[in-house]
């Protein structure tokens, strides 16, 4: 046995009484039914065109994947090498520079001229003359850095 909804039936005109009725009443349905139809069939493919584009998107999604993990691996290489060159050049001037790095250049300025100097680059604590030709100050690094 088949079971129709009211609402079903009310479109199909199952539901109305009189034949003229329900025929004039079926012409008008049978057209609303067939946009109805229409309806669900554009949402049923345009659901199946989500989907579809889901899928074409996901796909792209992995083949970007799957490219940027070919890049990964083709640099892995170049990238340790540069990793490992740089830790050698860390490990192989412990000497020439001072443990702790000094992030900022540091500015002396010579009590006699009151001219201001920076140290040269890998400074290490040796004394430093005022640059100033006319005064010629030197300055040891207890001196500098107090
Ligand atoms: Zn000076």
């Amino acid at each position: 046995m088949l079971t129709v909804s009211d609402t079903v039936k009310q479109k199909l005109g199952i539901s109305e009484g009189g034949m003229g009725g329900r025929f004039l009443q079926g012409q008008v349905n049978e057209s609303g039914l067939r946009t109805d139809l229409v309806k669900v069939l554009l949402e049923d493919e345009r659901e199946r065109l989500k989907i579809a584009q889901g899928h074409e998107s996901e796909m792209l999604r992995n083949q970007h994947l799957g490219t940027l993990a070919t890049a990964v691996k083709e640099n892995l290489g170049t990238g340790i090498a540069a990793l490992a060159a740089a830790a050698e050049e860390i490990k192989g001037s412990p000497g020439t520079k001072p443990p702790v790095a000094e992030p900022q250049p540091q500015v002396f300025e010579c009590g006699q001229c009151h001219t201001k100097f920076s140290p040269p680059p890998g400074w290490t604590g040796e004394p430093l003359k005022c640059p100033n030709a006319a005064c010629g100050r030197e300055y040891s690094k207890e001196e500098l850095l107090a």
